[in-house]
């Protein structure tokens, strides 16, 4: 954090108020590669453009707020995480992150796994033609329903995540007549968050079986996931195939996802020891960090596959185990980089000696992240070239909530006006899939583009889709 002054003084005070902000950049038009997807550029009119499509025509042609996705930038990243991880791994995008029919067969096309959390997520996959074996079943309150919709499509695998849900499971795959593979969600004790890890987190949360025992946290112990393996193992309806961990999201240090391997290892070990059966199988979850701003510094998916595939061999080796199949689950290092927010700037509003406040026509039921993660992210004017001097600007959405705020800390060109272009980049993540109605705001599409071709791939909603719902 510094509060440093542009050399040209930013408009507003300065001293600078309260803030995350590092000096203004020295060129506001710049579009730092680390934050925007790979085909953006400035064109020389000035204006940005993304696979070759000017974002004033995207505008024009789509309407604002609008996310536009990079699909050449989705399927590079799809690309880099399967041949990083090879034909040892298994690279499963969380669906989670945002999932479309579109996004599904980009998935398959490019060799990825998908893992879902709901029965809605499991519908999209399956009506886009994911082949159920590759898809993975999550959550931590899987519906009777749900269960049943994944054990008759056939799905590689379920992540248990209960006892009841052990139950449950067996119970249908039996009547079903199948047997089920599965793995054991289980929580580490590890708990990272960004740039720092907890080795010794208490397992005070909803997820996975813990593997300590009496709550505190310790290499394997006679936890309840040491329970489970058991009850697992005793069940000719299931195959256990795997130990799962996940340990966090937004994370940059693999420090955390080694005392994880570590752990999940002792695990596997005990299994051996006390039931003579090596598991094939061992999944680390997601959570690899992005850049929301240029001074995030995320590593790229090969130096993560190396430092993962070292760490489980190593442990491995050292316990005298096969090295099991390594699979991952990264999603927003897959769709995050990939979009931005395409915005009009509505109104602005100049408070002396503190900032500007612009307000975009979208907001926080088309970006949560800020108001509940205290998320930060970039901006920059799209429309057009600026050589106005810096303001110190907070952007802000058109809901009902004064912590509605899609860019806490930014600094725009003090010649921004009303009819202006704004986008937000890193948004290819929790952004559309975590959008709402609220104000019955109708929720932007997703377009996407490539090779100067752009479609709709989530249409925007209509106020028909709201009135719809409304059958009062
Ligand atoms: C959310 C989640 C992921 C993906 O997390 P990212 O931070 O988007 O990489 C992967 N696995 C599980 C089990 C999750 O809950």
């Amino acid at each position: 954090m510094s509060r440093s002054a542009h050399p040209a003084g930013p408009r507003h005070a300065d001293v600078l108020p309260e803030g995350h902000y590092t000096a203004p950049p020295a060129d506001l038009n710049s579009l730092d590669s680390r934050v925007w997807a790979q085909t953006v550029e400035r064109t020389p009119e000035g204006a940005v453009a993304v696979g070759g499509l000017d974002v004033r025509r995207l505008a024009e042609e789509f309407g604002t707020p609008a996310y536009v996705m990079d699909e050449t930038d989705f399927r590079a990243r799809c690309r880099a995480w399967r041949d990083a991880f090879g034909s040892d791994a298994d690279v499963y995008y969380a669906g989670k992150a945002f999932l479309s029919r579109a996004v599904v067969r980009w998935l398959h096309e490019e060799g990825l796994n998908l893992d879902v959390c709901s029965g809605g997520e499991l519908a999209t996959a399956l009506d886009a033609g994911m082949p159920a074996e590759r898809i993975a079943l999550h959550g931590n309150n899987k519906s009777d329903e749900e269960i049943e919709r994944a054990v008759e499509a056939g799905v590689g695998r379920i992540v248990l995540d209960s006892f009841q849900e052990i139950a449950r499971v067996a119970h249908t795959a039996a009547r079903l007549g199948r047997r089920q593979p599965v793995q054991i969600r289980v929580t580490v004790g590890v708990e990272a968050h960004t740039h720092e890890f907890i080795a010794t987190a208490h397992e005070d949360q909803k997820f996975g079986l813990a593997l300590a025992g009496g709550g505190s946290s310790s290499e394997a112990g006679e936890g309840p996931a040491a329970e489970a393996v058991r009850r697992v193992l005793m069940l000719d309806s299931l195959e256990l195939t795997g130990i799962h961990s996940h340990i966090g999201s937004q994370i940059f240090d693999m420090a955390g996802f080694e005392v994880s391997a570590r752990r999940v290892v002792g695990l596997l070990t005990r299994i051996r020891d006390e039931h003579g059966v090596e598991l094939p199988e061992i999944d680390l979850g997601g959570g690899l960090g992005i850049a929301y701003t240029p001074e995030d510094d995320p590593r790229e998916p090969h130096e993560i596959a190396k430092a993962l595939g070292d760490i489980v061999t190593r442990e491995c080796e050292a316990a005298g185990l096969a090295v099991p199949r390594l699979s991952v689950e990264p999603g927003r290092a897959i769709a995050g980089p990939t979009a931005f927010t395409l915005y009009e700037v509505g109104t602005l509003k100049e408070l002396e000696g503190l900032r500007t406040y612009v307000s975009v026509d979208g907001g926080m039921s088309d970006n949560i992240r800020t108001a509940l993660y205290d998320a930060e992210y970039s901006v920059a004017l799209v429309s057009r070239a600026s050589a106005a001097e810096p303001m110190l600007s907070r952007v802000v959405g058109k809901h009902c909530e004064s912590g509605d705020i899609v860019v806490r800390d930014a600094f725009l060109p003090a010649d921004l006006a009303p009819g202006d272009l704004l986008a937000v980049p890193a948004t290819g993540a929790y952004c559309r899939s975590m959008a709402s109605n609220y104000n019955h705001a109708l929720r932007p599409p997703v377009v996407a583009v490539r090779d100067g071709q752009a479609r709709t791939i989530v249409r925007r909603e209509t106020e028909e889709d709201l009135l719809r719902l409304d059958v009062g």
